[in-house]
Parts: structure tokens; C-alpha cells; sequence
């Protein structure tokens, strides 16, 4: 394995959450569907590039029509690679695999289904990447869109200033952030949802804002982030006829577990 991509951009959110922005070194697109996600690596040891490199899958935060490729990346304490990816710096070599994986994408999703994006931390990327990639396909004014982001503290909510401006301009947009400690642990004053993405489609808000039954001949839904968030909503969805989307056959539930 050999470096063969730049890091252009690093942008801190917190300490522990970053956004780093990617190119390949001889310049070269690439190619990817919004929604999907690619491998980072970077060597065991720096000074051996012989020896064993740590591999990981990311969620593309990025468009691809846009330049740089975006990776939104949470620090795990002792982690191999994140820890190895937090010390790098603007210019730094890193190795980011040629081919894109994953079916979250937006090919299958007909003109007039509803859709609705569920997120819990870093699962929030391929929606970012969606959401500004198929803007113009996603808000054709047939359907209603919601996007809830779970994350534990309000300065986790790292698009939310970009999202409730779509919101405020988009008529049938809706974004739920949802934040689940409590704000003594922060001191910082939070009016909006609280507690875990998922509790709102198991106490029904998001169904009531829409003004429809969640239905699978009307929606399509899209899962991402913390395991358990995405296996209790998959159960929920599943109890209502929702199908997972795969390569053999369409579906209206997609899903990837950080
Ligand atoms: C399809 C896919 C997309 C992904 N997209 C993203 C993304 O966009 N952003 C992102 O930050 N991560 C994402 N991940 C997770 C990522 O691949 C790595 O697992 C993660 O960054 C940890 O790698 P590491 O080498 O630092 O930790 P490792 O050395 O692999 O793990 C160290 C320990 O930490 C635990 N651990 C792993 N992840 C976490 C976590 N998030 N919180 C707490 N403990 C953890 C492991 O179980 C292990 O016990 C994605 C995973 C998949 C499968």
C-alpha cells in the first residue's frame, strides 16, 4: 500500500470531531455516488511503509461535484487509525482508496416518495453528500424530505447551521437536531429535541409534521450512524413493511452502521 492522496483541509469541529477535506496526489477526480463511503488508511508506522497499514471505511461528507473529497471523522480514544488521522496535518499524505462502496444512493428513489434521513453522529455525511449533490432532484416540491441528526451535545450538531437554512428556504424540509446529555453537563441552554434520533419515529413527531403514516409505498427511508440507533429503527421500519434496498432487489430502507 502506498500514499496516494493529499489532505487539503482540516476543519475542527471539537476536539474529538473533524472534517478532513481529501484530493488525490496526481489530481485526478473521484468518481463516487452521493451517499457512499470510501477506505482511508494510513500506516502503522510512519517511518515503514512496508509494514502494516490500518484500513477504515468513511461515509463521503462531500458532493461529488465538489473538489476535495469531505470525510467527517470522530476520534476513538485508542482507535488505530483515528488517532494516527488526528495528528495529521494540511499537506500530509494519506492513502484513500480508488473505488466508492455502499448502496446509499438516491438512484432508486422515485419522483414522488417521500424520504427520510435518520442520523446519529458521523451517520449524518452521506446525507450532507446527498443533500447537496441531489438538490434539485430531492426538492422537486412532489415530496416532503425530514432529516433528524442525533448527536450527544449541541456543538456536535456540526451542519446545523447549513441545514436550518435549507430548512428556512425549503417549503416540505424538515430537520430535527436531537441532543441526548443533559445540558448541566455543558451549561448550554437547548430548547430543541432531546434524547436519541430514533424516539422520534417511535413516539410518532416526525409522522405528525408530515401529515402522513410513514408507509413504505410512500417513503423511503435511510439509516445512518451508531449501531443501535440504526438496528431499533430498522426493526421499527421493518414492522411496517419496509424492505432493505440491495443490488438484487429495490428496496425503500437503506442502511449503514458506523
Ligand atoms: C460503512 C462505514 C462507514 C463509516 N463512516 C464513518 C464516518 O463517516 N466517520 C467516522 O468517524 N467513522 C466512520 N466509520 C467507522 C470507522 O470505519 C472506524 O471504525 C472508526 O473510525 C474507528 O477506527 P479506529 O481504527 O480509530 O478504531 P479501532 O482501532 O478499529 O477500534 C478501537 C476500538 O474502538 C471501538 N470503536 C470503533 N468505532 C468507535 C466509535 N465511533 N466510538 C466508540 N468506539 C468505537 C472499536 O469497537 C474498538 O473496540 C464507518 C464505518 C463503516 C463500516
Amino acid at each position: 500500500m502506498q500514499y496516494n492522496a493529499i489532505v487539503r483541509n482540516i476543519k475542527e469541529i471539537t476536539p474529538e470531531i473533524r472534517l478532513f477535506f481529501i484530493t488525490f496526489k496526481d489530481g485526478h477526480k473521484f468518481e463516487f455516488k452521493a451517499g457512499q463511503f470510501a477506505v482511508l488508511a494510513l500506516p502503522d508506522d510512519a517511518n515503514n511503509l512496508d509494514g502494516e497499514w490500518h484500513r477504515r471505511a468513511y461515509s463521503i461528507a462531500s458532493a461529488p461535484s465538489q473538489e476535495e473529497v469531505g470525510f467527517y471523522i470522530v476520534l476513538v480514544k485508542d482507535g488505530r487509525l483515528t488517532t494516527r488521522l488526528f495528528n495529521l496535518n494540511i499537506g500530509d499524505e494519506i492513502f484513500m482508496g480508488e473505488k466508492p462502496a455502499g448502496l446509499m444512493n438516491f438512484d432508486a428513489v422515485e419522483d414522488d416518495s417521500n424520504i427520510l434521513f435518520v442520523s446519529t453522529g458521523t451517520g449524518i455525511a452521506p446525507f450532507i453528500s446527498m443533500l447537496r449533490e441531489h438538490k434539485e432532484k430531492i426538492f422537486n416540491g412532489k415530496r416532503q424530505v425530514a432529516l433528524i441528526h442525533g448527536a450527544r451535545h449541541t456543538y456536535e450538531l456540526a451542519f446545523k447551521g447549513e441545514l436550518e437554512e435549507l430548512a428556512k428556504k425549503t417549503p416540505y424540509f424538515r430537520y430535527y437536531p436531537v441532543v441526548s446529555r443533559s445540558e448541566q453537563e455543558t451549561g448550554m441552554v437547548w430548547n430543541g429535541y432531546k434524547g436519541h434520533a430514533q424516539d422520534l419515529i417511535k413516539n410518532g413527531i416526525v409522522e405528525k409534521d408530515f401529515g402522513v403514516k410513514i408507509k413504505p409505498e410512500d417513503f423511503h427511508v435511510f439509516l445512518c450512524g451508531n449501531p443501535k440507533m440504526v438496528d431499533e429503527s430498522v426493526e421499527v421500519f421493518t414492522s411496517k413493511g419496509f424492505t432493505r434496498h440491495t443490488v438484487k432487489e429495490k428496496g425503500n430502507l437503506y442502511f449503514d452502521k458506523h
